[in-house]
């Protein structure tokens, strides 16, 4: 369903991603871990259009995607979030789902009936509507990455690439963050995950890929990645 070819991105001196190439199957759920300022954020931001890529491509369901800009590859179904959630902090819980890719709440837009049915749906789902009337500043740290999430499934992605959706988030509601995407994935959807947490690695994923310096050195089932000398070599350097 994704796929990268040889994808690089430097900062001046720095390769934050040094040529990786992955191939993502559609259904996966694909755990991508790796040390601090391995480049792991980079490659997302680098496949969803954030950042302008310095050589490789992207595809996306058989499209080339690598020149497109964020707002696009979106509408195309491949949705992100980011590392540090950023809802809409004067809006609500519902008009953050509502406003998604739209300056209608401010300008006075209509918002679709369909959409608003959307919105309610996803409240349901993903069981935040006792708090879709709370401004987005006033909900937790966990709270504020299932809006995060709903934000993105507003647009129905077929792929979704999630940056450390469980950091910082207490244990009863990071279980319920998991509960959401096991869910979402027995309905076809892909999933590539950015963690640290390794129990949420081996709880979730299929396959993992393990970035060190900005190339992927090993990928396999989490059991074969865990034990390979390349990974725990990655891990060292960061000490
Ligand atoms: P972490 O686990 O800490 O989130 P990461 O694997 O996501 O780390 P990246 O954020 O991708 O790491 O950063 C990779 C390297 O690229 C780092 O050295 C970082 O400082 C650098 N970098 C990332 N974004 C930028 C940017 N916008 N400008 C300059 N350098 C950047
Ligand atoms: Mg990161």
């Amino acid at each position: 369903i994704l796929e990268t070819a040889d994808l690089t991105k430097t900062f001046g001196e720095l390769i934050a991603n040094d040529g990786i190439s992955l191939g993502i199957e559609r259904g996966e759920v694909h755990g991508i871990i790796g040390p601090n300022g391995s480049g792991k954020s980079t490659f997302f931001n680098t496949v969803t259009g954030f950042y302008e890529s310095d050589g490789g491509q992207v595809f996306f369901e058989g499209t080339d995607i690598t020149e497109m800009g964020p707002d696009e590859i979106a509408r195309n179904g491949l949705g992100r979030t980011f590392q540090i959630a950023s809802p809409f902090t004067d809006l609500t819980v519902r008009e953050n789902l509502l406003s998604v890719y739209t300056d209608g709440l401010r300008s006075g837009l209509r918002i679709s009936s369909e959409k608003r049915a959307r919105a309610q749906e996803i409240l349901e789902q993903l069981e935040i509507e006792h708090i879709a009337d709370h401004e987005a500043s006033d909900i937790s740290g966990g709270q504020q990455q299932l809006l995060e999430l709903g934000r993105i499934l507003m647009l129905d992605p077929s792929c979704i690439m999630l940056d450390e959706p469980t950091a910082g988030v207490n244990p009863a509601l990071q279980e319920r963050i998991l509960d959401h995407l096991r869910e979402l994935n027995e309905e076809g959807r892909t999933f590539v995950i950015i963690e640290h947490d390794m129990s949420v690695i081996s709880g979730l994923t299929d396959r993992v890929s393990v970035l060190n310096q900005g190339q992927i050195v090993t990928q396999g089932d989490f059991e074969t990645v865990t034990s390979d000398d390349r990974v725990r070599e990655a891990y060292l350097g960061e000490e």
